[in-house]
């Protein structure tokens, strides 16, 4: 498996990332997969965090219905959720236990760093089918 990002959306991610700082961000990744099991991630979209102020530093979390909202969108254009972004504000871009627990299987999470308010690190994880751990997955940065 290989996630494909435009530059575009790498640089949304991150500015996504500096707006929220010292909160975390998060949103979708939608796009389509093709032959070879590659990841085309054809746009994003950011959404507000859903959890209470004190907890957004280290917690995010999308709203049901909004997940519902944006996959019916996708489908509109012939394409999926394949996966979501969130940033690591001081941290490093690998998945927390948090993550872990709250990541389902299949689904494509891209996780970027922020320090001191600047982008850093961005990198791209899949959950074991047994939800044990996450694989990273190599991502490929395309015009
Ligand atoms: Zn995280």
């Amino acid at each position: 498996m290989s996630v494909h990002l435009s530059h575009a959306v790498v640089e949304t991610v991150r500015r996504e990332g500096r707006k929220s700082y010292p909160h975390e961000c998060c949103g979708f990744l939608i796009g389509r997969i093709e032959d070879g099991d590659a990841r085309r991630i054809a746009r994003v979209e950011p959404v507000e965090n859903a959890r209470e102020d004190e907890a957004k530093h280290n917690r995010y979390l999308i709203a049901p219905e909004r997940f519902m909202a944006v996959e019916r969108n996708a489908r509109k254009d012939g394409l999926d959720v394949l996966g979501f972004f969130h940033s690591h504000p001081d941290a490093p871009a690998r998945p927390s236990a948090f993550d872990v627990e709250q990541a389902w299987p299949w689904y494509i999470y891209v996780i970027v760093s922020i320090e001191q308010g600047e982008p850093a690190d961005m990198t791209a994880w899949t959950l074991q089918d047994d939800r044990s751990q996450f694989d990273e997955v190599e991502m490929k940065i395309e015009d």
